[in-house]
């Protein structure tokens, strides 16, 4: 019956999704390597990186200097005349979606150069792709690896273990061996790839069950298929992008080095080997597609945060442009540097609060407010403004953006005084709105 299950059909679990990610981890510290002949051909046959190896063994100049974005797609079923769906993509888009990364350029890489670069083994150009199929439909084999093999594009398909051989929309043992040595790796995507609410289910019947049900998942999947295929499996694509802290020891332990969720955005030398982002690519929603090919587009963001960063007449805190970890800063501006201040002029303006309750001390001349209620969201504007004694007008205000660390947002709130006055919010607002298209992709696959 797994044949009726449905990736399309779980929208519920965005919510937890974003609950889950950012939690703390430790690095997968596996050394298993593929190092598979085909895999090794696969390699030679395609073009060599841009940049060349660096020569640098120490990891920490490699991290600061390794501005490489890979984009990882994840697709799903394939259609020729049938209309698309969320999980359905028909083949001339497919086509025009694999033309589109050689217009642009984009080198598609291999799982196992994608992976020595993440170790710090290797380099890679600034932007390239690596492609992922979810689930081993049948047309993975019968209309998306003729596309593939025409491009010449590798690509990673993710298995569960108990959809392999089983009735006819599945690939077969045959099929997956020969993609196997025309540019295709083996991936795992579970034993049953189980719903969110069959892993709670299990989560909840205590830590001991909860380990048995993840090492059922986790590691059976990856010793099947490593005993069906003879290949070292090193990754895993958590189903529907679920995930909890409890699975990482688990896939440490089965010797995984990376695994991918569903959260859409570019990954870094630095994301974490555990919750790598991927972009779904939905059949009916191009710009999931084109959103996985934005790669300027994120460094333009990030040029307008380095605008933030800008020099301020007087010392202020938190620091312009910069993110920190509370919701509840003390925000503070130190005027010790300016002559004939009238301090009852003085004015505090944030973003979402309005004027507010900032104290002057005459001693440090610093004019400083506790916030008190979370700040919600991920930038904050202050304004300061006063006058000089027996001046008329105000002078220019002072205005500073400040930023809060999304990954922290989801943690107990620290350094306040009082409780706040309304509960935290379970997610804050992305610093760049999510498109609604990127927001079913979170609750899908
Ligand atoms: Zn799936």
């Amino acid at each position: 019956m797994k044949i009726q299950y449905s990736c399309g059909s779980m929208r519920h679990i965005l919510s937890t999704i974003f609950l889950v990610i950012g939690l703390g981890f430790s690095s997968p510290n596996s050394e298993a390597e593929d190092s598979s002949a085909t895999q090794k051909a696969l390699e030679a046959a395609l073009p060599a990186p841009a940049v060349s190896p660096s020569p640098s063994t120490d990891a920490s100049v490699q991290i600061a200097t390794d501005k490489s974005k890979v984009s990882v797609l994840g697709y799903h079923d394939f259609a020729h005349r049938q209309a698309a769906t969320e999980m359905l993509l028909p083949t001339p888009t497919f086509r025009e979606q694999l033309q589109e990364i050689k217009d642009r350029g984009l080198q598609v890489i291999t799982m196992q150069q994608f992976l020595d670069w993440k170790h710090g083994n290797a380099t890679l150009p600034a932007h390239s792709v690596l492609i992922t199929i979810d689930d081993g439909w049948r047309t993975v084999y019968t209309h998306a690896y003729p596309i593939l093999k025409e491009f010449g594009y590798p690509f990673t398909i993710y298995l569960y273990s108990d959809f392999i051989d089983t009735g006819s929309r599945s690939l077969t043992t045959k099929m997956l061996k020969e993609m196997m040595e025309h540019g295709a790796t083996i991936g795992s995507h579970s034993t049953s790839h189980p719903y969110p609410s069959k892993v709670k289910a299990a989560q909840e019947k205590g830590p001991n069950a909860y380990q048995t049900f993840l090492k059922g998942e986790l590691i059976k999947s990856k010793e099947f298929l490593e005993n069906h295929f003879g290949k070292n499996i090193t990754t895993y694509a958590y189903p529907g992008g679920y995930h909890t802290p409890e699975m990482y020891p688990v896939a440490d332990q089965a010797g995984y080095q990376c695994l991918f969720t569903v959260k859409p955005g570019m990954v870094t030398k630095d994301s974490p080997n555990h919750t790598l982002p991927r972009h779904i690519i939905l059949g009916t929603y191009p710009s999931s597609f084109e959103r996985a090919m934005r790669f300027v587009a994120i460094d333009k963001e990030q040029q307008r945060l380095a605008k933030l960063r800008k020099a301020m007449a007087h010392p202020v805190l938190p620091r312009p442009g910069f993110a920190i970890d509370t919701r509840t800063p003390r925000i503070e501006v130190d005027l010790s540097g300016l002559e004939n201040l009238d301090p009852e002029s003085l004015v505090m303006r944030v973003a979402g609060f309005g004027k507010a309750p900032a104290v002057y001390d005459p001693e440090s001349k610093t004019f400083s407010w506790q916030v008190q209620r979370p700040l919600r969201s991920p930038q904050c504007n202050v304004t300061v403004s006063w006058k000089h004694l027996e001046a008329d007008s105000y002078e220019k205000p002072l205005d500073w953006t400040f930023l809060i660390n999304r990954s922290n947002s989801y943690l107990p709130l620290r350094d306040q005084a009082p409780e706040p006055t309304e509960p935290a919010p379970a997610e804050q607002k992305p610093l760049v709105p999510a498109q609604p298209t990127l927001e079913k992709a979170e609750s899908q696959t």
